[in-house]
């Protein structure tokens, strides 16, 4: 029998235990609900005061902090091109006051030369025409560089972004009702009835792993329970800036309250196995080092 054998023998799918043992009553978090379907023998290790040693760790935080950064950054190049744009309108519109007065002064002038001085308003008129069409110019390229960086970032431009943990901790998410935590990397706000959670990966994957969709789950939970609002479907984004729509349905939500119940029902045993056969995982593994059940490269399946 497999370690894989022996932790599914002891973690039936769909077991949810509940009662007020110590295991139920323990605060999981949405990132360890990832670090579980990475891996549970990993999960347990770090539970069990283990650090990770792993340079992409460290270079995941500082793709974080410096993503926080862009954004606070784009958000306030945008406002103030936003403000420009603002009082381009209103300078275009005494432009066009000035320059209507200026017709019949232009009359004037024509017929008596003593008014000739007056000529300088619709001089003055055209002037402040073309500062304001330049700085509207400018507001307009800003608006742009910002929505192309953006995109090429994948920070989501499809509603309001009212929460952000990227560069600078944000408040706990917790569900009493799972015992469950959590910091989504944004949340955004798409109307008054919908939120949506974004999480932020530096790798990168062209089809989403179950174990950053599992933590997604977890932060639509999360979002349902404190925000009382719907969420329909959460974002996994990752290093190229793409973004992958992960719906929330019904079958997700009880595949992750599922490995929740896995969870706790190992705390409980108190004794967590590989629940996977990659070599490649074990490879990547930031706890190899601590670890007795790691797969050696060329046994992969
Ligand atoms: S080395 Fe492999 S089995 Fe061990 S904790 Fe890491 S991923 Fe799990």
């Amino acid at each position: 029998m497999s370690p894989h054998d022996i932790h599914q023998s002891r973690n039936p799918h769909g077991v949810r235990p509940h009662g007020t043992s110590r295991a139920e009553r323990t605060v999981i978090s949405a990132s360890e609900i990832g670090g579980y379907k990475y891996c549970a023998k990993s999960w347990h290790l770090r539970r069990q005061g283990h650090q990770p040693v792993s340079r992409k760790l460290q270079e995941g935080k500082e793709y974080h902090t410096h993503l926080g950064e862009t954004v606070r950054k784009l958000n306030a190049v945008e406002e103030g091109a936003l403000e420009t744009a603002g009082r381009a309108r209103k300078l275009l519109a005494y432009a066009a006051v000035i320059m209507l007065v200026s017709i019949p002064l232009l009359a004037v002038i024509a017929v008596m030369p003593a008014a000739q001085p007056l000529a300088l308003i619709p001089i003055a008129g055209l002037a402040l025409l073309v500062y304001a069409v330049l700085i509207r110019i400018r507001s307009t390229m800003a608006v742009w560089y910002v929505n192309m960086r953006r995109d090429k970032k994948g920070i989501p431009t499809f509603g309001e972004i009212i929460y952000t943990d990227l560069d600078r901790p944000a408040k706990v998410l917790f569900s009493r009702e799972q015992m469950l935590s959590g910091k989504p990397d944004y949340i955004v706000e798409y109307d008054e009835n919908t939120m949506i959670p974004v999480e932020v990966k530096s790798s990168t994957a062209s089809t989403p792993y179950n174990s950053h969709i599992m933590q997604l789950a977890a932060y639509c939970i999360l979002i349902e329970e404190k925000y009382e609002k719907q969420v329909p479907y959460g974002v996994i984004v990752y290093g190229d800036g793409e973004q992958h729509r992960i719906d929330y349905t019904p079958e997700l939500k009880d595949e992750l309250l599922d490995t929740i119940a896995g969870m706790r029902y190992d705390l409980k045993l108190g004794e967590v196995h590989r629940n996977h056969d990659s070599a490649n995982r074990c490879a990547k593994c930031s706890l190899a080092h601590v670890c007795d059940e790691a797969i050696e490269a060329d046994s992969d399946s």
